[in-house]
Formats: C-alpha cells, structure tokens, sequence
C-alpha cells in the first residue's frame, strides 16, 4: 500500500468535502498541479463519447489526486451524442454541458485528433500511464451477409446517420432517394431515427429540420428526396419490438404521415398482452391501436391528408437485395417469411416461404459493432467487444474498458454512464487494494505529446475544439440553426491550429 499518496489523497479528499463542488474544481487547479504533477495517478481514456466522459468524471470527483487524459480519434469531441443522436432530439445533447465541465477540469486534459491504435499504440500509452480505460465505441456495424448487401442503394444505418450528422468520413455518401419506397431492416431506435429523416420533408418537419443541426448537405438531398413510403422490417413479432415507446409515439405522430400496418402480423397478440411486463405491454397497446383500431375523426382527416407512409413490417429476414438489370441499382429486397420458436428465447426460424418487396433503398439497421484498434489487445470477434469483468480487461492489468466497447452496442446514453461509472469503481478499488501499482512516477502526456509530435500528429486541445465550436455555432446562426457543423477533418483542424 502506498501509505504517502494514501494519505495525501486522504487530505485532499477531506479539503474537497469542505468546498462546494465547483471550488474543488478551482482549489484543485490551484493546488492540484504543484502537488501532483509528478506522484498521483495518471490516467488516460480513450474515446471521447458518453464512454470516455462519464468515466472521466466519475474518476475526476472520486479520487481528487487523479490526473486524467482523454485522447480522442477526431478533431471534435462527445462521440455519438454529436454524430449518432438525431438531430431532431436536441435536447439529449444537453449532456455535452456536463462533458464540456468535466474536460475544463484542471486535472483533465483533451487531445483530439489522435488515432489510438494508428498514431500512439496501447503498449506506449501503457507505460505513460498507470491506468488505461479504451471507451471507443462500436464504430463499425453489422452486416446481412446476403447477396446484392454492395449494390448501390443499399447503405448501413450507420453511415447514413453519419451522413445527415455530419461525421467527415460519410460526407460523400450522397445518398440516392430518388426512389418511392424505402425499406430499413431492423427495428431499433436507430431504425427509427432514420425512418423520421427520411419521412422529415414535409411541410412544418422540414421547418423545424431547419432549426436543428442537421448539416445544410443533407437537409437540401432531403427536401428533394421522393421517398414516400418507408417499411420497417423486423425478423420477429410484434412482442419482440427492439425501439421504445417514445419513438413510437413520435412515428405515429410524425406530421404528413399515416401508418400502414398488416392485421396479420398481430393475431394473436391482443391474448398474451396480459402476462406481458408493463413497458412492453404499453408499447404494444400503441402498436395494436395503430394496426387496428378505426380511427377517430381527426385522426381519419390526418391520416387522409398525409402525402407519406410507414409501416412496422413483422417476421421478415433479408434474403437479398436484388437489382434492376439495366442499371445495377437496388430494385426489390426478398425477404424470407418466418415463424417464431420459443426455447427460452424468442427466435425467428425459416419457414421457406419468401416474399419480394420493391424498393430503390435499402437501409440496413441491425446494429453497430466495435472494431479491434490494436493486435495487442484481447477480443471477444463473436460479440464484438473487449473481454472484460467490470470493465478490467482480462489478462491486460492497468488497462479497463467502458461505454459500448465493454458492453457492446446496445443502451441508451444513461445506460453508457453506468456502465463507466462502474469502470471507473473497479479502477479505484484497484488502486485502494494496491491490484493496480500507483507508486512509480509516470510521464503522462508530456512523452506521449513529445511522440506524437515526432510522427507528425498535432493534438487538438479543448480550447482548439472551443475555436470549432464558436465557429459551427455563427455559421448556424446565420441560418436560424444552433451550429452548422464543419464536415472534413481537414476544416477542422485548420480552423484549430489557426
Ligand atoms: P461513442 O459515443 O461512439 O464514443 C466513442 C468515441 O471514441 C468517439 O468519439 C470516437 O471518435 C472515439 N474513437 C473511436 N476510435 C478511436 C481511436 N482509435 N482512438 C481514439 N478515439 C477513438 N442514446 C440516448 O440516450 N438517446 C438518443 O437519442 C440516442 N441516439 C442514438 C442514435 C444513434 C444513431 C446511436 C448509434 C446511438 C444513440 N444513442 C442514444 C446511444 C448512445 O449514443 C450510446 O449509448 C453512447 O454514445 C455510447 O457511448 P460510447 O462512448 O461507448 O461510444
Ligand atoms: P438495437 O436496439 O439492438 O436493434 C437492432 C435491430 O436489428 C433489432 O430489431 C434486431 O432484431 C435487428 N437485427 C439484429 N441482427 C439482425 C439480423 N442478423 N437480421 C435481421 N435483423 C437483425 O440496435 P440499434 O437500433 O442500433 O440501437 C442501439 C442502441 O442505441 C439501442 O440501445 C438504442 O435504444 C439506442 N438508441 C437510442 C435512441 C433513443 O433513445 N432515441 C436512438 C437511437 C439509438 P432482434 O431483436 O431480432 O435481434
């Protein structure tokens, strides 16, 4: 046990109490630095998403000795909260307040524009540091795995949402919507997302599209798309729906809209409802009303006036896309029929049966994937994420994992905190137990800037990022948005090194 940082971690942790928690942070950034620079832990985190952050702060309040590194692949920070969320949902990005806090800390530092993995390996960050927590995400996706997934006009929900967010490598999607019917296999949020986008050009939608920080590329290819219909396709029934209640709501409410259900998909689910727990009972209810019942007068009249469609299309698996032979463009999707079989778990089972539906666009949402970013590191390549056991990664001591990368991907942004405030609770048991060694001094970021700056790589700091931010934010302001955000790493950084 190391007694002296024991006790000064003590002291400073009573000093801390004593202040609100704002003067922590200024006491800390008087004190912190002379008293720490050299003996109290240094840690890094790598990804910048809910993952990152949350770990961060939960490690920058609980153990006022700790000093923490975020180094991040992109220019820009938050991750998905500012390339994934929906543009339509502002108000969930409310969350990068709190992030911005936390990376001002004096005991916290960003670097942006370093690709761990490519620029800096784990093994360098490694003996930099005494902790290491990899908070990645899942930036690849899921495939089909079916014939004609390449053709043009089909597109990973993943770039899609990357294109219309204004994440640089999906600037030249250039998606086609020049086509009527649009079909997204999958059923999760994110699904559900991109069915809102591509409904959104209608009338007030557009407006208030308009008012948000969907980049000015996608809104124009919006307000020109064709698409009039978009089926929504899962590989199971009613009652194994992946999206929540609020999406629903917000897909049976979408302005210009109607839903086109089939009866049939839902026989029998009116019986079981009973023994069915209440959240998954509540969304079906609203499903089971939109399928079946007739509607009241102004819902009739909405419903009449809408010049676009939906509908959740149930027990279908892709089996392939297929294309128009003149063009070699996507032209209809077959789609096999199934049955469910319960054995303990729900799961679709062929029944041989199949079925074509004509489409131009193909949007496969079947989730996202974590990517392995060093050879070094263990990988579960089945569930695509880091082994770990509370976020310790397995046979890799000093190094942790949070966010989607430890857990795959799935859960919304409140799950991801507690996910990484329990890495960041491993991490200090670690510490306090004496698992994980403190007592040698570490460099931190002073060897890794001092590599990075030998191969060439600039960091970008949070200060840069905020020269980012002030200018995002005026170019929006000229066009009623809240930011218009830059889209190629290249801007990025021009306008941070300047
Ligand atoms: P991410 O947010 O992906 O962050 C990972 C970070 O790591 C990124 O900044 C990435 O650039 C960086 N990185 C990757 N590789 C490297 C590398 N080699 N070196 C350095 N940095 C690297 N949740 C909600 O609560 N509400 C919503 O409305 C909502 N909408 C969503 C919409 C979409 C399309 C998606 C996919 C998810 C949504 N979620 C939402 C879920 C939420 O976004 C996740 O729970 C959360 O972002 C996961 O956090 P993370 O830090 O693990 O991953
Ligand atoms: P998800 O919720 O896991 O949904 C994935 C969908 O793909 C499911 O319908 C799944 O069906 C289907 N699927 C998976 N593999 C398939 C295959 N091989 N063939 C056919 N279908 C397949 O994932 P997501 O939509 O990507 O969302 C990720 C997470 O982010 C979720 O937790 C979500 O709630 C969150 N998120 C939240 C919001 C929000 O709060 N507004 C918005 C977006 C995302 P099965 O069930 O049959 O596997």
């Amino acid at each position: 046990m190391n007694y002296k940082l024991l006790f000064s971690h003590r002291k400073l942790w009573t000093l801390g109490r004593r202040r609100s928690t704002s003067r922590l942070h200024e006491g800390i950034r008087v004190s912190g630095q002379a008293l720490f620079s050299s003996c109290s832990p240094k840690v890094c985190v790598v990804g910048s998403g809910p993952g990152g952050f949350y770990t961060a702060q939960h490690l920058i309040k609980a153990r006022p000795d700790v000093e923490l590194d975020i180094y991040e692949r992109l220019p820009v920070p938050f991750g998905l909260v500012r390339f994934g969320v929906a543009p339509d949902h502002p108000e969930v990005k409310n969350v990068i307040n709190t992030f911005t806090q936390t990376a001002k800390h004096s005991r916290c530092n960003f670097y942006g524009n370093v690709n761990v993995g490519r620029d800096v390996t784990i093994n360098e960050l490694k003996e930099a540091y005494h902790a290491v927590v990899l908070s990645y995400g899942a930036e690849g996706n899921r495939t089909m795995g079916v014939p004609g997934e390449d053709l043009a006009g089909v597109y990973a929900a993943k770039d899609f949402v990357g294109w219309y967010n204004g994440l640089p490598n999906c600037r030249e999607l250039n998606p086609d919507l020049s086509c009527e019917t649009a079909v997204i296999l999958g059923q999760g949020n994110v699904a559900l997302d991109v069915a809102r986008i591509l409904l959104a050009p209608i009338n007030d939608y557009i407006l208030f599209l308009q008012s948000t920080d969907i980049t000015q590329p996608a809104l124009e290819a919006l307000a020109q798309s064709q698409v009039r219909r978009v089926l929504i396709v899962g590989r199971r029934g009613p009652l194994q729906i992946a999206c929540t209640i609020k999406e629903i709501r917000e897909m049976v409410n979408l302005p210009g809209t109607k839903p086109e259900m089939l009866p049939a998909d839902f026989e029998g689910i009116s019986e079981v409802l009973k023994d069915v727990p209440r959240p998954r009972k509540r969304l079906t209810e609203l499903m089971l009303k939109t399928a079946l019942e007739t509607p009241g007068e102004k819902e009739l009249e909405r419903r009449k006036s809408a010049s676009r469609s939906w509908g959740f299309r149930f027990f279908r698996s892709p089996v392939e896309v297929l294309a128009e032979p003149r063009t070699n463009k996507t032209s209809a999707i077959r789609l096999a029929v199934n049955r469910l079989e319960v054995e303990g778990f729900t799961r679709a089972v062929l029944t041989g049966e199949v079925e074509d539906v004509t489409c131009g666009l193909v949007i496969s949402s079947i989730g996202y994937r974590s990517l392995l970013i060093d050879p070094g590191l263990p990988f579960d390549s089945r569930k695509a994420i880091i082994p770990n056991s509370m976020g310790r990664i397995q046979h890799t001591p000093g190094v942790y994992c949070s966010g989607w990368v430890k857990t795959g991907p799935t859960g919304v942004i409140a799950t991801t905190m507690n996910n990484s405030f329990d890495t960041a609770r491993s991490m200090m048991e670690d510490m306090d137990s004496g698992a994980l060694d403190v007592s040698a001094v570490k460099s931190g970021s002073q060897s890794i800037t001092a590599l990075l700056r030998g191969r060439g790589v600039k960091p970008v700091t949070f200060a840069d990022w905020e020269k980012i931010d002030s200018v995002e934010t005026k170019k929006g302001e000229a066009e009623g948005k809240p930011r218009e955000k830059l889209l190629s790493v290249e801007e990025m950084l021009q306008v941070a090194q300047t």
